[in-house]
């Protein structure tokens, strides 16, 4: 197999989208001794649950928690994911959180135990330290080369490009092959900038921004000197931090040369990655071998799996399998079922949030309780200023006797919309007014009101 891909993996942003309910969480706010102050680290209130997350981490930290796997159990809105991710933060900057959802797992293309693995890939990271022969300077010129194409017919076209670089021991011209033109883009090098070009690679990173406007390249033809092998200005430690995940489909992903033969075969060959068993052996493989070099470090981060009650018994299984491995992740479950049947075995008899005896067993479960109206009024003003939203003290007063009365999560959400009606309405620096919650009731409805609407099945839809 060629060696293993680890520049130009990148994160799934999709994903980060969803921890943005969660921007003011920055840890669990413990002080030293373990206890949580009522408000701290973003969190307001959930004290006990925050102290035995803080367990939790300690446990991870001594590596006692392989084989054992963590449940939060409690009521819609009560912080349950706020804390998983609150926990990953304190395991470490850098350190992957992957959020799911139970029924997620479930889809017409992918089996459920496949859906299942990829996302414990996501969930670990890997910090690769690569000590690389580097080319180091300020991007002075970016040009292209015309050249014959050497298929003819079709004209000229640009097969290299050249790059002047200015760096400590004078200024030097680079002649750039098309791969590391495509990096250059990839990488928004601008002239000015300062970026490193890796000598056996060729891969291009940016290491520092400058001010100048992007400038159209300078179509003139130039002489250009080749990079001179041996010639290299630096060795530069380049630390990188990947998921599994990403090296599977970095190395998933079909490759060809940048010659147009091969780029018509790519056209005409579905582009699928497949990420089969087999890769992923090979990737643990090399991995081992970087971590035995001391070239990289493992770092687990965590996985969640909210409505936990969601997956099935062939999931349960895998699932205690997989906590097993020595490449697991923390993984927090989240529940707010009671007993409950599990899913796909209709012959048992309910069992607690709908889990397996064995699952049960390896559990720690940790409450999370409802909050006061305090609580909740703290927690919405705090979310607030997260959002950079102005909320006049009357229509605070209203949201949070929402948060009581309905949830904490239908009263968050009233916030953004509250918040452009303010605006629209033309009121002084946008500030949310009770009107505003108000019109945002009546516009949105909750699911209590939702259903009561609808009736059971009589509504007015029939
Ligand atoms: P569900 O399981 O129904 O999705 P949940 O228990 O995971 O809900 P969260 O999504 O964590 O609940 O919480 C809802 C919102 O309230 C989030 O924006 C979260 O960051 C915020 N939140 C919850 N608990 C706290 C708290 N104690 N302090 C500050 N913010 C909180």
């Amino acid at each position: 197999m060629a060696p293993v891909q680890i520049s130009e993996v990148k994160g799934n942003n999709s994903r980060e989208n969803r921890t943005a309910a969660h921007s003011h969480i920055k840890g669990l706010g413990l002080r030293p001794d373990g206890r949580a102050d009522q408000t701290s680290g973003g969190f307001i209130g959930q004290t006990a649950a925050r102290e035995a997350c803080g367990v939790v981490v300690d446990l991870v930290r001594a590596k006692k928690m392989s084989g054992r796997a963590v449940l939060l159990a409690g009521g819609p809105g009560t912080g349950k994911t706020a804390l998983a991710l609150a926990v990953s933060q304190e395991l470490g900057t850098k350190v992957p959180f992957c959020p799911i959802v139970g029924s997620e797992i479930y889809s017409a293309e992918v089996k459920k135990t496949e859906a299942l693995m990829e996302n414990f890939r996501r969930a670990i990271g890997l910090r690769v330290r690569e000590t690389k022969e580097v080319y180091e300077g300020e991007v002075t010129e970016l040009t292209p080369e015309e050249a014959e194409n050497p298929l003819g017919g079709y004209g000229r076209t640009i097969s290299h490009l050249l790059i002047t670089m200015k760096s400590a021991r004078g200024t030097k011209k680079l002649r750039l092959d098309p791969s590391i033109y495509e990096a250059i883009q990839k990488e928004r090098v601008r002239l000015g900038d300062v970026i490193y070009i890796e000598a056996n690679t060729g891969a291009v990173k940016r290491v520092g921004r400058s001010d100048a406007y992007a400038t159209e390249f300078d179509l003139e033809a130039e002489e250009y000197v080749p990079i001179p092998k041996g010639d290299v200005h630096k060795k530069k430690e380049i630390v990188q931090d990947v998921t599994l995940h990403d090296l599977d489909v970095a190395n998933a992903r079909p490759q060809g040369g940048q010659d147009i033969m091969s780029m018509m075969g790519q056209l005409m060959k579905p582009k699928k990655t497949e990420i089969t068993e087999k890769l992923r052996l090979e990737i643990n493989k090399v991995v081992n071998k970087y971590i035995d070099q001391g070239v990289a470090d493992l770092v687990p981060g965590v996985l969640f799996i909210d409505e936990v009650h969601m997956l099935d018994l062939e999931s349960f299984t895998y699932l205690n399998r997989a906590l097993e491995s020595p490449l697991s992740p923390l993984v927090i479950l989240a529940s707010n079922r009671g007993a409950t049947r599990i899913r796909g075995s209709d012959s048992l008899p309910p069992s607690a949030h709908g889990l397996p005896p064995d699952l049960l067993a390896r559990l720690l479960i940790i409450p999370t309780h409802p909050y006061t109206p305090p609580e909740i009024r703290s927690i919405i003003r705090s979310r607030a200023r997260t959002e950079g939203l102005a909320v006049s003290e009357p229509a605070l007063e209203r949201v949070g006797k929402l948060g009581e009365s309905v949830s904490l999560r239908y009263a968050l959400q009233l916030l953004a919309p509250a918040s452009v009606l303010a605006k629209v309405g033309g009121k002084e620096g946008g500030v949310i007014g009770v009107e505003e919650v108000e019109e945002c009731e009546s516009l949105f409805l909750d699911a209590r009101r939702s259903a009561a609407v609808l009736g059971n099945g009589e509504g007015y839809i029939a």
